[in-house]
Parts: C-alpha cells; sequence; structure tokens
C-alpha cells in the first residue's frame, strides 16, 4: 500500500483519488472546498489540514488542479508540496497546463531533489468516474513506469508518450485535433440542415464517408441523431465552453511559441471566447453550432437557459 497525497478533488481529481482509495491505497486529500474534501472522505479519503500535511508521509503526491498557477502555487514556497514531500517524491500532475509550466515543475522538482511525471487524462468527468481515462504520461523512463502503477485504478489506456512534458504536449494537439473537428462537424450539420437535408440520412452518409469523425460520432450538434450529444440535453455540457476554451488557448500559445501555423483552432478559440461573452461558459462546447446558423437559432438551445 502506498501513501499518495491528492491535491485537488474536484470534478476530476474527487473520482480519480476515490479509484485509488477503492484499490486499497492510502489517500490524504485536500481541497480549498471543504465540501469536496467532505464528499472524498465518504469516498475513503483521508482528509488532510494543509498541503504540507499531506504531502509529508507520502510516497506520491498527485495533482489535480484548475490552472498552471494553481500547480506552481500548491508545488513551490514554504507551504508548498515541495518543501514538505520526502526526498525522492514522485509527483504526478494530471491537470491540463500549459507546456512552460510543465516543463518548469519537472526542471523544479528535480532541482529540489524530487521526480515529477507529466500525467495529462482524457475521457472527462464520465472517464473519470467508470475509471476509464487516457493518461498521457511524460518524464524519465523509470519514473514513467512508475506513475503508470499510480494511474492504473483510473486509467483505462496508460501511454508513455515520452520524455518530459510530451504527455501534456500530446493532451494539448489532441484538443486542438477535437476542436478544429468539432468546428468541422458544427458548419456540416448547419449546411446538411439548410440545404433541407434529413439530419439522420445526412449523418447515415457522413459516418460511413470520409466526412466521419469522432465529434460526428459523439457530439453531433442536432437533437435526437446522437444518444450523448449535448444537442440533446440543451446543450449542459459535456465538455464545457470553458474548458475548451482553456485547452485551445494553451495550444495556441504552443503554436506560438514554436512558429505553427494554427489558422483553424484560432477560428475555434475565437467562437468559443464569443459563447464566453454571452455568458456561455459554463454550456457544451458544441454551441459553437449557432455561429454556423444563418439566424444564429440552433435546434436543442433555448437562448433563455441560464448557463
Ligand atoms: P475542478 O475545478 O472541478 O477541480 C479543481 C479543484 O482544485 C477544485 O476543487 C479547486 O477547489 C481545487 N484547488 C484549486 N486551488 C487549490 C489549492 N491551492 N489547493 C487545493 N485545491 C485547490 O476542475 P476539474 O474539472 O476537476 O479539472 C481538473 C484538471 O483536469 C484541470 O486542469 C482540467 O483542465 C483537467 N481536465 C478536466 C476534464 C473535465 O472534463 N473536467 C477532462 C480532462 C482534464
Amino acid at each position: 500500500m502506498s501513501v499518495v497525497a491528492w491535491i485537488g478533488l474536484g470534478a476530476m481529481g474527487g473520482r480519480m483519488s476515490a479509484h485509488l482509495a477503492a484499490a486499497g491505497q492510502d489517500v490524504r486529500g485536500v481541497d480549498v472546498v471543504p465540501a469536496l474534501v467532505d464528499a472524498a472522505v465518504a469516498h475513503g479519503i483521508v482528509a488532510a489540514a494543509s498541503v504540507a500535511d499531506a504531502v509529508r508521509d507520502a510516497d506520491v503526491v498527485v495533482l489535480s488542479l484548475p490552472k498552471g498557477e494553481h500547480v506552481r502555487q500548491v508545488l513551490d514556497g514554504p507551504d508548498g508540496a515541495w518543501a514538505h514531500a520526502r526526498p525522492g517524491t514522485l509527483v504526478l500532475d494530471t491537470s491540463t497546463v500549459d507546456v512552460a509550466t510543465s516543463r518548469w515543475c519537472h526542471e523544479q522538482s528535480v532541482a529540489r531533489g524530487h521526480r515529477f511525471v507529466d500525467a495529462p487524462v482524457s475521457g472527462g468527468v464520465s472517464g473519470a468516474e467508470a475509471g476509464t481515462l487516457t493518461v498521457m504520461l511524460g518524464g524519465e523512463t523509470v519514473d514513467v513506469a512508475d506513475a503508470a502503477l499510480v494511474v492504473e485504478p483510473f486509467a483505462g489506456s496508460t501511454i508513455a508518450v515520452g520524455p518530459a512534458t510530451h504527455g501534456i504536449a500530446a493532451k494539448l494537439v489532441n484538443n486542438m485535433m477535437l476542436g478544429i473537428g468539432m468546428l468541422a462537424v458544427s458548419e456540416g450539420s448547419q449546411l446538411a440542415r439548410h440545404l433541407g437535408l434529413d439530419p439522420q440520412a445526412f449523418w447515415d452518409v457522413a459516418s460511413v464517408s470520409s466526412g466521419d469523425s469522432w465529434p460526428l460520432r459523439t457530439w453531433y450538434p442536432v437533437p435526437g441523431i446522437v444518444d450523448s450529444s449535448p444537442a440533446n440535453r440543451g446543450f449542459a455540457p459535456g465538455f464545457s465552453t470553458d474548458l475548451a476554451e482553456k485547452d485551445l488557448s494553451l495550444a495556441v500559445t504552443g503554436a506560438d511559441e514554436t512558429g505553427v501555423h494554427v489558422p483553424a483552432a484560432r477560428i475555434v478559440l475565437e467562437q468559443l471566447r464569443a459563447l464566453q461573452a454571452e455568458g456561455l461558459g459554463a454550456l457544451d462546447c458544441t454551441l459553437v453550432a449557432r455561429f454556423a446558423s444563418p439566424d444564429g437559432t440552433l435546434e436543442g438551445f433555448d437562448p433563455s437557459t441560464d448557463a
């Protein structure tokens, strides 16, 4: 049995940490929101009073935090994990952060005598609940092998992507491609509709033709075609516009840093930000299909719905 310090017990972390506890690990959990700590305790996590308390006896520290700034704050400083963890502790970051933050985490962890693996996840809250997440690992080979054992209880697939930051880079590129694929389906669904096609007939064609894609089969933004589509439930998330905007903006930052041209990703980002500006950031990102509609109306979306 390992002692695991789990920092961040939100939508993802609460569920992932529960799988570790169910697998018999001694999990010490921390969150700044007391109600989330209480919920985690109900799933077998031991409440820790602070990051320092959680990491003190831990073999492994796992982070599931909103953004890079939170990751830096939790690791660094006199009250941070680095200062209180035992030498050689393995730190995993499952958060989606920018590549520069992940690189800094790797370099600084080693400088302070610890080990670090970037370990972002894909599969959403439902994958976290089911324990079927895809986990993308980046770091030293021996650390990645140890990390693969840690994540096993909540992973459906674990991929050793490569050295430091390659896990997070793969995650950001994947989500950029997802966003662009979603835009193709967004525009295709509306053009099909306004050319008078029956949506089911068109979907039947595209799903066995060269227009097929994961967003087509999973998120088609027309009610009544694909069971898992947010269009069937008033565009409740799924994958929220706010999270998609975050991931696309981190991918575009990576493109800016490397000089790669990503005009399609920039259009997706612009549309996600337009939804946020309307106060719709909490709704599903497939709501961008509104921007393809000639008059902005979208079947399945009621503009009077609270986001
Ligand atoms: P969330 O906001 O529900 O959870 C993050 C938790 O971190 C919150 O409960 C927050 O209170 C806590 N927190 C913030 N600062 C803290 C601190 N200093 N100390 C302790 N706790 C602190 O977010 P989430 O949806 O669980 O996502 C977590 C990470 O996983 C994000 O980086 C997100 O991008 C990524 N991710 C999310 C999904 C998804 O579908 N939700 C999918 C894949 C990856």
